[in-house]
Formats: structure tokens, sequence, C-alpha cells
């Protein structure tokens, strides 16, 4: 899909959820495993009430406090400082955090200039405005804006209005006959990557780029501007990558780790850096240029809120932009704590959170962090007690996310073999908290969907003091239909019922998570609280926003720490692990259904068999899951194998070629399917072949998938044996 960059694989994880949520949302109208839930044992039932009654809001405060205290971008002196903090605290709780550093290329700003010089001669002003109440915005003199992995570069042109920069807005622009050579294209955020946009606008022949966030998209538009309120104010931008490397990580060590001495590919010869200066800006900056633009009236889509048509120009409004950024190579660092499982020592469970953050990180992502602390800390107490879980643990803090899921992706590349072979799931939490008002949003491989909405029903919504799941599921039902300027929304099918579990988006979103789930088929999750919020990477996502606006009493970091907290103990403590392989294979057999509809004559013959084969997978593992309700007592080493063939399940997805014409994907289950759109789907193998109509790639897709299906039912089925042995 990244082969021609349309896709934003890592600013933060939150434009690709766009695609992969809703494009997964409208296909599947979610099928819902009737073999679960399958009820934890005594034991874990005990533990669960101890983890609860730990949680402690004063310690998510005054972590989330010390992690937000200066600006931490990677590689900086603030992210040192929030490294050695979170190693501290680590330490402090009796545990064994370990450096794992890499060095990678960083970009850095050096300086940038942004002026109007026609009609009338105006400096625009790079800094977001201070807002009196909020400390931390008082040093937004420090930090103008800038384009991370942007080009050094000077360009003056007249301005194109090009609503999202999206290929097909580029399209409308060509249709109408503006002519976008030497121009600067003033571009929205959101619906689709900065990087694509960049690249869009750089092969019309413009000769710079501007990204705003117009009202419409997270502004006064949707309710009131910070500090009154979670969203935007006119004065705020939103920083970001605009690099459009197709794959995340190091871009100069693609595919192998970056340690020190590594082999890299020389920075001349990338292909994802952008030749064109560019920069974020403020909407009331951005106002200053729209308002002054003639040409077409630009198709009513294109509108904002400004309170006037917007106009496509070229022109007559002409900007100067001067930028000046660095590439370096420098050293970052992860922090991995293993805590060693009791029984199973060789079955992981991963926590993973990232430390560095375009500005403060007050939601994105120390709001994550803290609760990651938090965890930790409980952890630690037990530990110190002599409790051990039967699995292990590991908390990671990834390092260098928002340059593009670097930590992340160099640690799986070092640890490929073991990534594949122990870990049992990756419980991604980037954020914890964003938006009370707008409801929790979670991703999940369909194998863990059942799970968490049983882990949920149990917990009280801080507010009302209500069943949790219930508030969850109205606010559901209030934003369904909707989906956010971030891409995250509820749709509900024409003729579907009223559901009644919380909807979870079926397939991981695109952060941290995207090496483990996309590159190696490893399930996981991420959440946050909050659909959508405006304050998304800038200088207001700071501390004073959540601890006096967002959540004062911290009982919503509380909340999402005992989910993610009793997801990650249940998988790593409880005998089975509760991993639902039906709900999976329903998912898989509504896509195979899609797609039955959609042949053509002569791909037909290959079809036959694979629903058939879809269909006795559901069987069986329907008869594992029923056998685990009313598990036998095995010992430990029957235990064992059946978990550890369990959870490598999913792994039948797993490809070593990859996805046609894009072979770091190698999970069949869901990835791009088309290379030129930033489309994720269900079965992507399936859907390359069909979309290209390529006869002999959907011989070959189709017989892969039908020798997966085969190998999920001889799993199901051992499984099944050694329970009915037992
Ligand atoms: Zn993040």
């Amino acid at each position: 899909m990244r082969l021609n960059q349309s896709l934003s694989l890592f600013s933060c994880f939150i434009v690709l959820s766009l695609i992969l949520g809703i494009l997964a949302l409208l296909a599947l109208p979610l099928p819902q495993s009737d073999d679960y839930p399958w009820t934890p044992s005594q034991e874990f039932q005990a533990l669960e009430k101890k983890f609860k009654a730990a949680i402690s809001p004063d310690h998510l405060r005054s972590f989330l406090k010390a992690l937000t205290a200066e600006p931490h971008p990677p590689g900086s002196p603030g992210d040192r400082n929030v490294e050695d903090y979170i190693y501290t605290q680590m330490k402090s709780f009796g545990l064994e955090p370990q450096w794992n550093g890499y060095e990678v290329l960083l970009s850095s700003q050096v300086s940038s200039h942004l002026e109007l010089t026609y009609p009338t001669r105006e400096v625009l002003d790079i800094y977001e405005g201070i807002i009196p109440e909020d400390p931390f915005s008082k040093r937004t003199k420090e930090f103008p804006a800038w384009s991370v992995y942007g080009a050094s570069g000077e360009a003056e042109g007249e301005v194109v209005y090009a609503n999202f920069g999206t290929a097909s807005d580029f399209e409308r622009l060509k249709k109408l006959g503006v002519d976008l050579k030497g121009t600067i294209v003033l571009m929205r955020n959101y619906k689709g990557e900065r990087g694509g946009k960049i690249m869009r606008a750089q092969e019309t022949g413009a000769a710079g780029a501007l990204f705003f966030s117009d009202p419409l998209d997270d502004g006064y538009f949707w309710g009131d501007v910070y500090p009154e309120g979670p969203w935007r104010p006119m004065s705020g931008f939103q920083r970001g990558m605009v690099n459009f490397n197709p794959l995340p990580g190091d871009q100069q060590t693609p595919g192998w780790a970056s340690k020190k001495g590594a082999e890299r590919i020389l920075i001349d010869r990338l292909e994802g850096l952008p030749h064109i200066p560019s920069l974020p800006i403020s909407a009331r900056e951005a106002r200053k240029l729209l308002e002054k633009m003639t040409g077409y009236t630009v198709p009513w889509q294109w509108n904002g809120a400004m309170g006037f048509t917007y106009r496509t120009g070229p022109g007559p409004a002409r900007v100067r932009i001067k930028t000046e950024t660095k590439l370096e190579v420098k050293p970052i660092r992860n922090i991995v704590t293993f805590i060693e499982g009791s029984q199973f020592p060789d079955q992981w469970i991963l926590l993973g959170n990232h430390h560095d953050a375009h500005m403060f990180g007050g939601g994105d992502p120390n709001s994550g962090t803290a609760v990651q602390l938090e965890f930790s800390r409980i952890l630690g107490s037990w530990i110190k007690q002599g409790w051990r879980p039967q699995r292990s643990i590991l908390i990671n803090s990834w390092c260098a996310e928002e340059y593009g899921l670097i930590g992340s992706t160099e640690w799986v590349e070092e640890h490929a073999d073991a990534v594949r072979d122990k870990v049992v799931v990756n419980f991604n939490m980037d954020s914890a908290i964003f938006n009370i008002d707008t409801p929790l949003y979670i991703t999940a491989s369909p194998t863990l969907i059942p799970l968490i909405q049983q882990t949920v029903t149990g917990l009280r919504d801080p507010r009302s003091g209500r069943p949790f799941a219930d508030v969850w599921l109205e606010q559901q039902y209030e934003y369904s239909n909707w989906f956010s300027s971030l891409g995250h929304g509820w749709q509900i099918m024409p003729g579907e019922k009223r559901y009644t579990k919380p909807k979870i988006d079926p397939l991981p979103d695109i952060d941290d998570n995207m090496p483990f789930y996309y590159h190696l088929v490893v399930p996981g999750t991420d959440m946050f609280y909050g659909t959508d919020y405006g304050m998304y990477h800038s200088v207001y996502e700071n501390y004073h926003w959540i601890a006096e606006h967002m959540d004062p009493s911290f009982e919503y970091h509380r909340l999402m720490t005992m989910i993610l907290g009793l997801l990650a103990l249940r998988v790593a403590d409880d005998d089975y692990i509760p991993f639902d392989y039906v709900n999976y294979a329903l998912y898989v057999e509504r896509a195979l259904e899609q797609l039955e509809q959609e042949l053509p004559d002569d791909f037909r013959t290959e079809f036959i068999g694979l629903r058939e084969l879809c269909r006795e997978w559901i069987y069986t593992a329907g008869r594992v899951q029923r056998r685990l309700m009313q598990p036998p007592f095995l010992d430990i080493s029957a235990r064992g194998e059946i978990n550890s063939i369990w959870y490598r399940m999913e792994r039948a997805f797993f490809h070593e070629d990859g996805l046609p014409g894009n072979p770091w994907f190698k999970n069949l289950f869901a990835g791009p399917a088309v290379l030129s759109e930033p489309e994720t789907k269900i079965l992507p193998g399936l859907q390359i072949a069909l979309r290209t109509k390529d006869l002999k790639l959907w011989k070959e897709q189709t017989e892969i998938y039908k020798h997966l299906l085969k190998r999920l039912i001889d799993d199901s089925r051992l499984v099944l044996k050694k329970l009915q042995k037992s």
C-alpha cells in the first residue's frame, strides 16, 4: 500500500485506524461468538479483585505530571529524562528494566519561516497561541511549526487550496484546470497521511505545502475549544511527520535492526523523503490565506467552517516558505522489563506504550505511560511478596514512535524469531485518555474481542457509578454512524439489530502494534478513551489540559488501568489462554461470503471449498471452546502444550512471502488490499487477486488460503484430542 505512499502508517496511529476501522466495520456486521465467555478460574477472580483495589489515582497523577514536564521528541534531552524517569521508577517498583538501544535516523528542526507576500506583506505566525491559564502554552515561542523529516528549502508561490490532498482531490483540481506548477498547496489534515499528501503535491510540480486543521474537522464546529472544551483553538496546529517511506522503523535499515555498526542505506538513496518544503499552520493563519483567494468556487464538500466559501486559487494570495531541518543518526532507547513467568516462562504477554511525544505528551502517549507505570507498580509490589504470573510479562516502553514506529519495529526486527515463537499477545496502549465525552475506542484482533467484552462487564463508569459497559454502549449509540476526523466511529448496518455488547474494531490499530500484527501476526489491541479530540500533537496536549479539564480526578486513568491490567493478567495468569477462534473464524466467513458475491465466473472454480473449510474450522474451534468452558484438570505440561498450540494458531495467517507485491505485510487475515489506496481489508491476498483480475494469482492465493484453513482445522483437532484424552 505504501509503495505509492498514500498510506500513513505511523503518525501515531491515528489516521490509519480511520482506514482500518471504518472499512472493517463497514464490511462486517460484527459477528459474535456464542461459545464465549468461559469464566476465569477462582484464583484469577481473587487476583482481579486485588488488582482493582490496588490502583491509585494519586499515583497515576504523579506519574503523568513527571512524564510531561518537558517536551520530549525522539532523541531530545527531554526524552532522555523521560527514559531515565521510567527506568528509575521501574527499579523502584522492584522490577528489572533493561535498556534496549538502537541508532536511527532522526529529524530535527533548525528554522522555519512563513510569510504572506501578496496582496499584502505579513509575516505569518508559526507559533501556537498562549492560553493564559495554561502554563505549558507559555513556552510556545520555543517550539515553532516544522515538519518532521521535512525538506530544507525555500519556495514562493501562489496558494492553491486542495482540500484534504487526496488522490481524488488532486484529480478534481486537474479537471478544473488548476495549474499547480510552482504553487504552494494548502491542505487540510486528516483523511490520509501528510506524507501521501505532500508526495502528490510534489508530483504535480508544487513548490511547497502547508497543512492546517479546519475547525470543521477538530475545532469549534464540534464544541467548545480549549480551555473551555476539548477542541482545537484556532491558534493550534498539528505536528507530524511528512516522510512517505512505505515501511515503519528506521528508514536506513528496512527489515533489519539498526544496532550500532549495522549496514545503513545512504540518506540520498532514501525514497521517502520529500523534496519540497512544508509546514503545519494554525487555522487562524490558514484563514488569512483562504479569505484572500479567488479562482473556482470549491466543490461543496471542500468547504470548511470558517464562515465563507472557499476557493481553489491559484492566488492571488502568495506565500514564501523557508524551512531548515536536520537529519542525524542518533541513539534511541527502549526500556524493556521482563517479569519471568513461574510456569510457562516462554509464553510472553507484552504490554506496550511509547514514551516520546511531539510536545508534552499529556494525552498521546503519556496518559498511557502513566497507566503502564501504575500497572508495573502493582505487579512489583506483588512480586516483592513472592507472586509470579504463570506466563512471562514484558512491559515495553518504546522510543521514537512519533517518527515512524521506530523503537518497536527495530525491536521486532532484532527479535523476530522470539516474537513469532513466544509472544502470545501484544496489549498496546498508546494513549489512555483523549476525550471522556466521546466513547472509549478499542481495536483488537477478533480472537480477543469477546475477552475484552467480558472484561469490561464488571467495571463501573466513574461519573455515574453505573455499569461501565452500559454507559459505553450508550455513548457508542450516540456516536454511531458518525466518523470522527480521526476516523473512529461505529457503523450500524442497515437491518442490523440493536447490538448489546460494545463494538470493538476488529483490526489492530496502526501504532506500535503494526510490526507485531501486520508483519508477524501476533494478536494485539489498542485502546484510548475518546474517539476524537482537538489537541492532537499540539502544545495544548499537556498536563494542565488533562489534570484541570479532562480527568481531574484521574478516575478515567484508573478505569483504563483496570481494563488494560485485567486483560494482561487474565492472559498471563489464567490456566487457559482465553482466545476465541470462533469469533475470528466468523469474520473470515463473512469476508468469504462477501467475496463470493463479487466473483467473476472464471474465478469460481478455485473458490470452491474455501467456505466449507472455514465452516469446518468454526465447528472444530467451537468444540474446543465448549470443552474449555469446563476444562479438565490437567498437569502443567499438558496445559502448557495445549496453550502453546492455541495461542500460536493465529500464526497460520503468517505467510513468509507476504502479500502479493507487498512483502513486508505478512498477515493474510488483514492488510492493504490495493497498492495505490490506503485501504486495509480482511483476506487481503484474495482481495488483491480479485481486484487485479489476475487469474494466476487468484489460483495461487486460493491455494494458500485453503492450506492455512486446513492447518487451523488440524491445530484445533489436535487441541481437542489432547483435551479429550485427559
Ligand atoms: Zn502515540
